[in-house]
């Protein structure tokens, strides 16, 4: 009889069971749980900035629960809510039926004979409204009422907000995200992964039923190989990203032996598998395509916030079981505030752009080469300057990097990818291309960004696209590390619990969020419950 093999079995269906998700057992802990009584929320009330931008757009419940307000206030506050959402909506709209739609939404709010008139428009506003025909609704003037209502929402709407029902509500929450988190918190599944400091498992929330990846680092191997700077770096770049396209971080914290990052789950395995792993070498061009687009929004996020990856590889793509991608492993990632730039030699051999392998001074242009590395290997199935499996040294890939024009002579390469691989690769990197739209007219962003462009390819459910657990498990105990007050001291400020805007997420997706606020629900032992 194979155990390995067993295992692997048991293990496999657990998991694939959880993803499966509703069981009785968790509608019955929802059923006892209860938010924090409002007496217990003083401290937690007086640290919450008064910031509109921060309370009421950027945190998910705060920004449901703002809106909740408005609808339950007067008429001109309903109005704004209203024209928020239907903006909101415009803006995912399909091309062609978006001139009309805006139109639609500019007669209804803007036309002082309209119930829903926003009555806060100031006099030019409302005057140029007068004037034009609906036709000249253009998107500038939308942009400029969008302001006017943002505006107009932070003075008095936030002010009656802040002494609201609705925010002693989202202090309850924010109490209740502040709780202690530990393993106790969550049910824990099969390996997925090995990573350099230990592994990667999947793990459920028990309160919600949401599944994470769990990234475990053992505390003893950080210590002796003295990974603990790094690892915290990571941390702090994750908890600070919030993108569709790239893994999030919902909750950091510490056992006994190990520091927890839990992380978006990614079940549909990595790009480098898919092009290797599953029949004939490289993807297809249309998920080539989409693939792109999404890595390309997730780079420009990290860019947008000063943040260079350097880890730019398929393998580091993962998808999700809707069959869309994020970046992962931001372990090389690094921050360059504006004007700041960095020679240090980082990356993968065959992904390295000639800048760093001159050890000159870079930005974000390297992150641009290795998608083009990258795009090419996806359709190729090997890299420009290293064929598959060749055996062949570091020096001689960085010396066809920096030398050699690169080919295409795969019958997979047309026009377009030709054309976007070539702007990637330009040697000199103030010639490189961020993007070019041509290689993308398939897709729109915005919809995309939404997550509204359905993916080309969507992971079989039945399948665990990792490694078998006998591969990837490692049984290997660091001797001789003693912690001292400094490691407890670091273990701690490592382990901040829940991060805000996954959190909330995760609280509003899993139905949480109403059930919790639900005026019927019995309110006899409100409390904060153990896990
Ligand atoms: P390291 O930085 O130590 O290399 P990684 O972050 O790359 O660690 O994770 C190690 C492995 O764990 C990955 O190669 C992948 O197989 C798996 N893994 C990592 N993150 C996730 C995730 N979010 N979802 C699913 N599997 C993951
Ligand atoms: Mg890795
Ligand atoms: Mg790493």
């Amino acid at each position: 009889c194979d155990m390995g093999g067993l295992e692997n079995l048991v293990a496999n269906t657990a998991y694939l069971n959880a993803q499966g998700g509703d069981d009785k057992e968790l509608r019955r802990r929802r059923r006892s749980l209860l938010l924090p009584r409002p007496e217990q929320c003083a401290a937690i009330r007086s640290s919450i900035p008064l910031d509109f931008e921060q309370v009421c757009e950027r945190q998910p419940i705060g920004k449901k629960l703002f809106r909740q307000f408005l609808l339950a206030s007067k008429p001109e506050y309903t109005a704004a809510a209203e024209f928020l959402d239907e903006l909101n909506e415009w803006d995912l709209e399909e091309s062609g039926s978006k001139d009309k739609a805006r139109q639609n939404i500019m007669n209804k709010f803007c036309r002082a004979e309209s119930n829903s008139f926003l009555s806060y428009l100031s006099g030019d506003v409302t005057d140029k409204c007068k004037a034009v025909s609906e036709k000249d609704f253009d998107e500038v003037m939308m942009g400029k009422v969008k302001d006017a209502t943002k505006k107009f929402l932070k003075g008095k709407p936030f002010t009656e907000f802040h002494s609201s029902l609705f925010f002693d509500r989202f202090v309850q929450w924010k109490a209740y995200e502040k709780q202690p988190i530990s393993e106790k918190y969550f049910y824990e599944f099969r390996t997925l992964g090995k990573g350099g400091f230990g592994e990667v498992c999947a793990v459920q929330v028990k309160n919600t039923g949401h599944m994470y990846a769990c990234k475990k680092l053992d505390k003893k191997h950080l210590k002796k190989k003295g990974g603990g700077a790094m690892s915290m770096l990571e941390k702090r770049i994750l908890e600070k990203v919030n993108s569709r396209f790239l893994v999030n971080l919902a909750y950091a914290f510490d056992t006994t032996t190990h520091l927890c990052l839990v992380m978006s789950l990614m079940t549909g395995g990595d790009l480098k598998y898919h092009i290797y792993n599953m029949g004939e070498r490289g993807i297809e061009p249309n998920r080539v395509i989409y693939y792109t687009a999404q890595i390309t929004v997730g780079l420009l996020h990290l860019h947008a916030m000063d943040i260079v990856y350097r880890d730019m590889k398929p393998e580091n793509v993962l998808l999700d079981s809707q069959g869309q991608c994020r970046l992962s492993d931001l372990g090389l990632a690094v921050e360059l505030p504006s004007g700041k730039t960095i020679c240090q030699k980082a990356g993968t051999s065959g992904y390295m752009a000639p800048e760093i392998l001159k050890e000159e001074p870079y930005r974000m242009s390297v992150d641009w080469w290795a998608l083009g590395c990258s795009i090419y290997e996806m359709v190729a199935g090997r890299l420009p300057f290293k064929d598959y499996k060749e055996k062949v040294q570091k020096e001689e890939v960085a010396r066809r990097t920096l030398e050699d024009e690169c080919k295409f002579e795969h019958k997979g390469f047309d026009a377009a990818s030709k054309d976007i691989i070539s702007l990637f690769l330009k040697k000199k990197p103030e010639e490189r291309l961020g993007y070019k739209w041509k290689f993308f007219k398939s897709i729109s962003f915005p919809r995309l960004e939404a997550g509204l462009i359905k993916p080309p390819w969507v992971p079989k459910p039945n399948v665990v696209y990792a490694k078998d657990m006998g591969d990837i498990r490692d049984f290997s105990e660091v001797k001789g590390v003693e912690f001292d007050s400094n490691d407890e001291k670091f273990f701690k400020e490592f382990s901040t619990g829940a991060v805000s805007i996954p959190w909330q997420q995760e609280m509003i997706d899993s139905g949480l969020f109403d059930e919790l606020n639900d005026p019927n629900r019995k309110e006899s032992s409100w409390g904060l419950k153990e896990n």
